[in-house]
């Protein structure tokens, strides 16, 4: 796709956050912006000394996983289904935590989450609904059961990721709009969903633009 845009003129500039005097200086006629997500803050206080990542690292390739992992899913929706998918063939302990009554409940409707649950089952993912974090602690995890109400302590994993929801990043396209540039916004800074949204959308944006 690179490739492509280049054979086609389109200029890249990387390394470079664009702003209103980038937009200025290219003499731009109309924008579209397409800033993506930023992880949100944890709704959890997480203390030194424990091994945390987000669900991002895992896809990224940086941070170490323990052996033993616990995964707290914060969304309900796809990405933690794949960072579960991804983690299981590589440690020996994965337990999936959700404060929701039951497991991914985003993939109920469109039945996919009969497929994932016989997965996680083959692989060995034990599932633990209806539990808040409270904290996390090098001792272990403090949990509350979301109806029961009920306080946990969860022990023996090295690792704590974590899937939190995306936050939109506006700020350029707000900027854009109140300088009076005409903008457009595709895909994550919209609202986070998928790659597919992303490109639909900027490609609507560049047709009608
Ligand atoms: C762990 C994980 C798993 C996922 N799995 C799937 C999946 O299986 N299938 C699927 O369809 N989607 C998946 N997604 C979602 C998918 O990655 C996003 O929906 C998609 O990347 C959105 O594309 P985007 O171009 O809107 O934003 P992004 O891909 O986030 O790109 C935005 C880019 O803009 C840059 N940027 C921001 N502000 C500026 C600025 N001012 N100047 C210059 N650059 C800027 C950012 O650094 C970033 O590189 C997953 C996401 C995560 C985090």
């Amino acid at each position: 796709m690179y490739h492509r845009a280049l054979s086609l003129g389109v200029r890249f500039h990387f390394g470079r956050p664009a702003d209103q005097s980038a937009v200025a200086s290219e003499s731009a006629e109309a924008v579209i912006a397409a800033t993506g997500s930023l992880p949100s803050p944890l709704p959890f206080p997480v203390e030194p000394g424990v091994d945390f990542l987000i669900s991002e690292d895992i896809l990224e390739g940086s941070g170490t996983v323990g052996r033993r992992v616990l995964l707290v899913d914060l969304e309900g929706g796809r990405r933690a289904v794949g960072t579960a998918l991804g983690l299981a063939g590589r440690v020996v302990k994965l337990e999936f935590l959700s404060p929701e009554l039951l497991i991914s409940p985003e993939l109920v409707p469109s039945g996919e989450f009969v497929h994932w649950y016989r997965e996680a089952y083959q692989k060995g993912i034990v599932f633990r609904p209806q539990l808040e974090i409270v904290r996390a602690t090098p001792s272990g995890l403090e949990v509350i059961g979301s109806y029961s109400r009920k306080p946990e302590h969860l022990k023996g994993f090295d690792t704590l990721v974590a899937v939190v929801p995306p936050t939109p990043c506006r700020g350029f396209y707000e900027d854009l709009q109140r300088a009076g540039v005409e903008v457009w916004a595709a895909g994550d800074c919209v609202a986070p969903r998928g790659l597919g949204s992303a490109i639909r959308e900027g490609r609507i944006a560049g047709l009608k633009i």
